[in-house]
């Protein structure tokens, strides 16, 4: 199976020379032009590395591996402009795996692409403790939701109670349930309490990202739905 590599670079020019000479070394290859597009495509599962220029119109490369982060751990190779050693830093810090300095030898980029998806096969071995549900995502280690790489912010109750409702998504989920689930046996307060919480969910998800996945079912409870 040949591996997907996405380039996000603004140089026309450059970005048309890496898919030619990555497609010759039996790469499938896409690209795109700005931070935006680059961190939609990021997301998809079948990306297999990603290089990613630093100076890039709306989103630069820097922002656009911070966000990719959040949720991701695919391969990054950025490419920046010129030798200076705060570009390299500020890759690395945003968790780049390498970096190489334009104007480069294709030779040396494809080494590095090499070790990259080399090192991504030992990594992919550590199984990924996260959630899906569309663009939704929960990290449960990190106790981190993010949708579209956006972050969610969100305090430990409604962290749970969304990780609750995307385990079973959906499944109607009565307001009993819930509340064992997610508050406790030991809760003895106002049942209310979970309809308090999906407003909060709801304002901070799909009002804000104007997606709806909170449904309610009149009389029976709410599920969340990823269909
Ligand atoms: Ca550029």
């Amino acid at each position: 199976m040949s591996h997907k590599i996405l380039i996000i670079e603004d140089e026309q020019k450059i970005a048309r020379f890496l898919e030619l000479e990555l497609q010759y070394e039996g790469y499938i290859v896409e690209k795109v032009h700005d931070g935006r597009s680059g961190l939609e495509r990021a997301l998809n599962h079948d990306i297999s590395l990603i290089i990613l220029d630093v100076m890039l119109p709306g989103i630069n490369g820097v922002e656009v591996c911070r966000r990719i982060r959040q949720s991701s751990e695919v391969p990054i190779i950025m490419l920046t402009a010129k030798d200076s050693t705060i570009d390299k830093v500020m890759g690395l810090d945003t968790g780049a795996d390498d970096y190489i300095t334009k104007p480069f030898a294709i030779e040396e980029l494809l080494a590095r692409i090499r070790v990259a998806l080399k090192h991504k096969r030992v990594a992919a071995q550590r199984t990924s403790n996260t959630i899906r549900a569309k663009n939704l995502c929960l990290d449960l280690d990190k106790y981190l939701a993010t949708y579209n790489n956006e972050q969610i912010d969100l305090t430990k109750r409604e962290f749970d109670f969304l990780r609750y409702l995307m385990e079973n998504k959906n499944m109607v989920l009565s307001r009993a349930q819930i509340l064992e689930k997610v508050w406790g046996y030991s809760y003895f307060g106002d049942t209310n309490v979970v309809d308090v919480y999906i407003r909060y969910l709801r304002s901070k998800i799909d009002d804000r990202f104007k997606e709806k996945f909170i449904h309610t079912v009149r009389g029976v409870g709410y599920l969340l739905k990823d269909e």
